[in-house]
């Protein structure tokens, strides 16, 4: 029974529970027990809901026959990226730096999973404030992939990838600035959404690149993703970047199919050295999909791509430098133990925000507080600074031009399947260079999908990126539908 509870989609789940046929409290405590068996060899969760979870369960299955209008995600559970605050767990966006913060208010994104009636298991573990690309960097302890435990499950949504692909969670929240929902998706054979810049509120969410994070929907089909952005999306006036815009529904078109619709294929993308001759197979096989299909393949062009890496890696640092200057351990954050042999000066302040700093950050933090301190001091701003942010313009208008043609544009998500464990981790450029396919989406601030499309010989997952423009989600969910429609697509779930 529990193994078929954890190997359903949150849309088989949710008609079990509206039949009746399961109650919140029966899948609540069999992904509770997949977590305590299993995340001792995964290690997704930093924390989980444990007991309090299952009291809200019994409460939804008491009082659920007297409500007449429900979310069809009541009752439901989710986990959630450790990045965004929550009344009930401690949020330590896997920094030592956080590691005793327990939030005092809920994030817009949690007010509306509660208003839906959804329940939290736990919050996952990620990439210390989000920077990285493989969970290697969490302060607490990395995460494996559950389709090779040797191997990254991607980041910084690492846990909320790798939760959803050991069958611990049936749909998760990641949080993407550079890819961080994609990569790990691709990376873990499950689907992940980042939405337009400023679809969903970014209320409650800790800061790393404010001009780039959005927070999106992670799941094991493209029609979870729906049903999960339709109740996180939303304009939120606690959230300056919030897009006003009305949400569209996402299920109304979601079976249209792909007929018609024009996708468009960067070919210098499929062409170029860096990418693994497996995604590249499986990028062409979906191609075909589509074309057999009745969709319009055409070519379009990202001329700037070459440029978005480092693009990204001046604004991103730049913003992350602003952004974490907050945690002086006067405000918020670790404070270091006094120094006793200091006089009670300024030396000892200053003494005081040095080393609770330097003990609550990680090295990568640290990397990206240099790096974008540098890039916004006043002789270098010109030449960085202000250069990238030329440049991001120019990327922005590369994707203009392209959906002047398509409607879609498809390609791989990831250069490469997952690496391994300790491959990138003393090699930051090769770390950044995975990002290479997925940072054009947050530069751009358009929404972006990565589905899984194969495997590699060796048995790895392999993600398939569609991007739309603007606010075109609903387009780019049913293109994402109709390639898990016309292929069959079930989810699977590596044996552990
Ligand atoms: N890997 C990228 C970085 O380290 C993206 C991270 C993210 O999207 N949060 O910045």
């Amino acid at each position: 029974m529990n193994n078929a509870i954890i190997h359903s989609t949150v849309s088989q789940l949710s008609k079990q529970l509206r039949s009746g046929e399961l109650s919140s409290t029966q899948i609540i405590e069999a992904f509770l027990e997949r977590i305590k068996n299993s995340d001792s060899s995964v290690h997704a969760f930093l924390s989980t809901a444990g007991d309090r979870a299952i009291e809200k369960a019994k409460l939804f299955d008491q009082t659920r026959s007297s409500k007449s209008i429900e979310s069809p995600l009541a009752g439901l559970p989710i986990a959630i990226k450790d990045v965004l605050c929550t009344e009930e767990l401690p949020t330590t966006c896997a920094s030592r730096m956080l590691e005793k913060f327990q939030s005092p208010y809920n994030a817009g994104v949690i007010e509306k999973l509660n208003q839906a009636g959804m329940i939290m298991l736990g919050k996952t573990n990620m990439d210390e404030f989000a920077m990285g690309g493989s969970t290697e960097n969490s302060a607490f302890g990395l995460t494996r992939n559950p389709w090779d435990l040797n191997r990254t499950p991607g980041g910084s949504s690492g846990g909320s990838a790798a939760c959803l692909a050991a069958a611990q969670a049936p749909i998760s929240i990641g949080t993407d600035t550079g890819g961080s929902i994609r990569q790990p998706a691709a990376f873990c054979g499950i689907s992940g959404l980042k939405p337009t810049y400023g679809r969903v509120s970014r209320y409650g969410l800790v800061a790393f690149a404010s001009s780039l994070d959005q927070v999106g929907p992670m799941g094991q089909t493209v029609e979870d993703l729906a049903m999960l952005l339709q109740v996180i999306a939303g304009h939120d006036c606690r959230d300056s970047t919030s897009i006003p815009d009305s949400v569209p529904d996402y299920s109304a078109e979601l079976h249209a199919g792909c007929k018609g619709l024009r996708i468009g294929v960067v070919r210098d993308h499929l062409e170029s050295e860096g990418l693994d001759d497996d995604i590249r197979n499986a990028i062409n096989q979906a191609i075909d999909v589509y074309r057999k299909a009745g969709a319009t393949i055409v070519d379009v062009m990202l001329p700037n791509t070459k440029h978005s890496i480092a693009t990204y890696y001046i604004i991103a640092p730049s913003e992350a430098s602003s952004n974490l200057s907050r945690y002086s351990a006067a405000h918020y954050g670790h404070r270091a133990a006094p120094n006793k042999n200091l006089a009670k000066d300024t030396s000892a302040l200053i003494d005081m925000y040095c080393r609770s700093r330097a003990e609550g950050f990680g090295s990568e933090v640290k990397r990206r507080i240099m790096l974008g301190t540098y890039t916004l001091s006043a002789g270098y701003y010109d030449a960085y600074y202000l250069k990238a942010l030329k440049v991001r313009r120019l990327i922005r208008q590369d994707y203009d031009k392209a959906f002047e043609t398509a409607d879609v544009i498809l390609g791989p998500t990831t250069p490469t399947p997952a690496f391994k464990l300790g491959e990138k981790s003393n090699d930051p450029v090769q770390m950044y260079l995975v990002d290479l396919f997925t940072v054009g989406a947050n530069l751009a601030g358009t929404p972006a999908l990565s589905i899984p499309c194969g495997k590699s010989k060796s048995g790895l997952p392999i993600g398939l990126q569609l991007q739309a423009p603007p606010l075109a989600e609903a387009t780019l969910l049913r293109a994402g539908q109709a390639f898990q429609t016309l292929t069959s697509y079930q989810p699977e779930w590596p044996t552990l």
